[in-house]
Parts: C-alpha cells; sequence; structure tokens
C-alpha cells in the first residue's frame, strides 16, 4: 500500500492532523483497536482556552509555566496556548456544542475550561470522527496495529503492520498517545502502551524528559475496582481531599505533582485519602457530573453522599518523541503528534486542559514540506 500521510492512532491528534492533511494529499489512518477507541475518549474535564474578556493569554501562559515547575519550551507554550480560541472554534463549527460556563481546575488561575458535562473526550472524538468519515481523502483501517518503521537512507518511509502489511507514506505520523499501561496502576485505557515510543526509540528518533511521568491523584482506589478517575473539575467545584478523619491537609487547587506528593505522604504514613463533594447538592452533583456519578455508583459509591477512597494513579507522559513546534522528530519522513510528541509545552508537570488543547492546536499547520 502507499499513501501520501499515514496517521499512525485515531484519538483526538490523529483525527484532528488527519482533517488538515486531507486538503493537501491522501490519507490513510490506521487504528490498533476500534476509532474509537483511545484516551481522548475518556477525556472528562475539557479544554483550556481563554475566552473570557477578564482573563488574557498571558495569564494561561503563566499558569501553564507555574505548572510546569517552568522547565517548558517558551515558544511551544506560546503556540499552545494562542491557539486555543482557534481550536475552540474548530471544534465548534464540527458542531461541539461546550457548556456556557467554563470550569475551574488545579493551578488555572481563572474558569477558562471549555466541557460538555463530564464526557467533553467523547464528544470531541465523536464530531472528529463524523467529520472524518465524510473527508473522501481519508482511508481508515481499524484492528491495525502499526509493528516497525520502516527506514530508507536515515529517513522513515513507512510501515509494518499485523499481517505482515507494508504501507509506505511521504509522511509516517505517530500519534499513539500515552504510556500509562505500563505502569501498576493508570488511568488509562487498554490502548495506552507506549507503541509510538518503543517504535521511534527503535528507529533511532530522539526522545526527551521521558521521566516527565504525571500522576493524577484523584483515582477511585478500593480493592478489585479498577483505577477510574475522578476529574480535577470536582475540585474546581470546592470538592475537598481529607484523611480518614475528614481533615484537610492540601489546597486542592494546587498542581497535580505537588497534591500526589502530598497524598503520598500521608499514605506512607498509614492514612488512607478520600475526595468528598457530599457538602455540595445531590441533584447539581447529579447535572455536573453525570459519567462521574454513574460510574462511581456502579462501582458501589454514591458520589453524593459517599466520600470516595483515592489514591494516584499514572496518568500521562509529559516527554516523549522529541519534536519541534511543526511536529518534526529528529528522523525526517517522522511526525509525532499530541501525548507521543515532546513539544515542550507541559515543561515537568502539564497544566490540567492543556492535552487536548496540545492534540488540536498542534495538528492545524500541516509541515510546510509536505503541503
Ligand atoms: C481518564 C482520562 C481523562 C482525561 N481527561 C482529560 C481532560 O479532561 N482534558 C485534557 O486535556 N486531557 C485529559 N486527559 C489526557 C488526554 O485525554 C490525552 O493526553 C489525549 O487524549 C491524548 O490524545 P492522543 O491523540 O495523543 O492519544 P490517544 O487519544 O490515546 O490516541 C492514541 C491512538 O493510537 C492508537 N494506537 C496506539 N498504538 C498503536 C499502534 N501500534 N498501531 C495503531 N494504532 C495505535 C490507539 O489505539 C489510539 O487510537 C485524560 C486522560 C485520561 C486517561
Amino acid at each position: 500500500m502507499k499513501t501520501d500521510f499515514l496517521i499512525i492512532g485515531s484519538g483526538a491528534a490523529g483525527l484532528n492532523f488527519a482533517l488538515h492533511a486531507a486538503k493537501y494529499g491522501q490519507v490513510l489512518l490506521i487504528t490498533k483497536k476500534k476509532l474509537k477507541d483511545s484516551a481522548s475518549w475518556h477525556a472528562q474535564g475539557g479544554i483550556a482556552a481563554v475566552l473570557d474578556p477578564k482573563d488574557s493569554l498571558q495569564n494561561h501562559i503563566n499558569d501553564t509555566l507555574k505548572a510546569g515547575h517552568y522547565k517548558n519550551k517558551k515558544s511551544a507554550v506560546e503556540k499552545l496556548i494562542k491557539g486555543a480560541p482557534k481550536a475552540i472554534a474548530h471544534l465548534e463549527s464540527l458542531g461541539v456544542k461546550f457548556d456556557t460556563t467554563p470550569r475551574k481546575e488545579g493551578c488555572h488561575s481563572h474558569r477558562r475550561i471549555r466541557s460538555v458535562a463530564d464526557h467533553t473526550g467523547k464528544t470531541v472524538i465523536q464530531a472528529l470522527i463524523k467529520a472524518a468519515s465524510k473527508e473522501p481523502n481519508i482511508k481508515i483501517l481499524e484492528n491495525t496495529r502499526a509493528l516497525k518503521l520502516l527506514k530508507s537512507k536515515g529517513k522513515i518511509i513507512g510501515i509494518t503492520t499485523t499481517g505482515e502489511q507494508k504501507i509506505y507514506a511521504k509522511a509516517v505520523i505517530l500519534a499513539t498517545g500515552g504510556i500509562g499501561q505500563k505502569f501498576p496502576k493508570t488511568t488509562n485505557p487498554k490502548t495506552s502502551t507506549g507503541d509510538g515510543i518503543d517504535l521511534a526509540q527503535e528507529a533511532g528518533a530522539k526522545l526527551m524528559d521521558m521521566d516527565c511521568v504525571q500522576f493524577h491523584p484523584t483515582v477511585l482506589s478500593s480493592p478489585d475496582k479498577p483505577p477510574f478517575m475522578i476529574s480535577e473539575s470536582l475540585r474546581g467545584e470546592g470538592a475537598k481531599i481529607v484523611d480518614e478523619n475528614g481533615k484537610r491537609f492540601i489546597n486542592e487547587l494546587e498542581p497535580r505533582d505537588i497534591i500526589c506528593e502530598a497524598m503520598n505522604k500521608k499514605i506512607a504514613q498509614g492514612h488512607s485519602i478520600y475526595l468528598d463533594i457530599t457538602h455540595k447538592n445531590p441533584d447539581w452533583i447529579r447535572k455536573q457530573f453525570p459519567y462521574i456519578e454513574k460510574t462511581l455508583k456502579k462501582h458501589g459509591f454514591d458520589l453524593t453522599t459517599n466520600r470516595i477512597p483515592i489514591a494516584p494513579a499514572a496518568h500521562y507522559l509529559c516527554g516523549g518523541i522529541a519534536t519541534d513546534l511543526s511536529g518534526r522528530t529528529s528522523l525526517p519522513g517522522l511526525y509525532a503528534y499530541g501525548e507521543v510528541a515532546r513539544t515542550g509545552a507541559h515543561g515537568h508537570n502539564r497544566l490540567a486542559s492543556n492535552s487536548l488543547l496540545e492534540c488540536l492546536v498542534f495538528t492545524m499547520d500541516v509541515p510546510k514540506e509536505l503541503q
């Protein structure tokens, strides 16, 4: 098989790049399970974007740098934040209807998280899939896994897939997501096995900041229950993190790494940790967080009346395949977008709701040499 753009992965990064690349040539998008199987589908909280005149792009930039411990690449942060309003407008043009009141999350100095209740990722992916399926230049292959990158004279020219099939392309795009499944406890779905990192490393591409793995603090922790993530937007709306005596020990709106550190200290001392939003009106909770409320109920916990046992779990790879601001890796012919890429935007600790944003903003402009 031959194509112009070979995209590996059907999360927000892969699908959005496909839509933009289709203007310039034939696109083949492969994905190892079904189209909807991705971390993007599971994103709850939302997408950070400055749309309120009382907020400013500079505030969002400052918050991103603060969360990242000032280890971010400034040009990548600027691209990310300045591209946010356009990314939201793009999704709206595809039919996504965001809630009218933006949410607040940890380390954000303003309410600027655009959400669709607590199932933002699902709504965004459904809209991207619908748009991609209407585009005649995009062909999709499900249940097809990339196994190896093909290289000739130092350039990536294609891949081999399951079934020993070879696919050649002018550009190979890795949009394979994160590495959560390499850890014993993770918020990530089964597809997040770090394939893109393995493929790139084997081919000799440069990786960066691979030690910068973000743990999410509010993940269900109970024997025989899955590590179900409970969105940071609950804390933005007043949920407290408490010990078994109901005592708070950390400001819940600190960046994630700071909260995890405080929780780990407590756990090491033998304490149990809980997330508690029971002071809020039950109807309000059910309306704001319908998916989380229903899922917890399925696991035997009532969010409206119970405090929920939680512990940190592996969540997000801030490092990855080193790219420039256009997604070029260190190997000609190979590009990377989304969580698998290390653009430098997140520094050593990603700001909440900046990840879907990165998937969307960095895939909006197809690199010049591919246009
Ligand atoms: C539970 C949860 C909640 C989250 N909430 C938010 C949020 O509210 N806001 C936010 O900004 N971020 C959130 N995140 C993080 C964000 O969802 C991810 O970082 C982002 O969706 C990654 O998108 P992606 O396109 O890079 O990868 P993914 O969405 O993971 O897509 C990767 C794709 O690649 C495919 N793939 C992998 N390997 C191969 C292979 N070898 N061959 C073929 N296909 C392959 C996978 O099947 C999948 O389709 C959340 C993450 C989780 C897990």
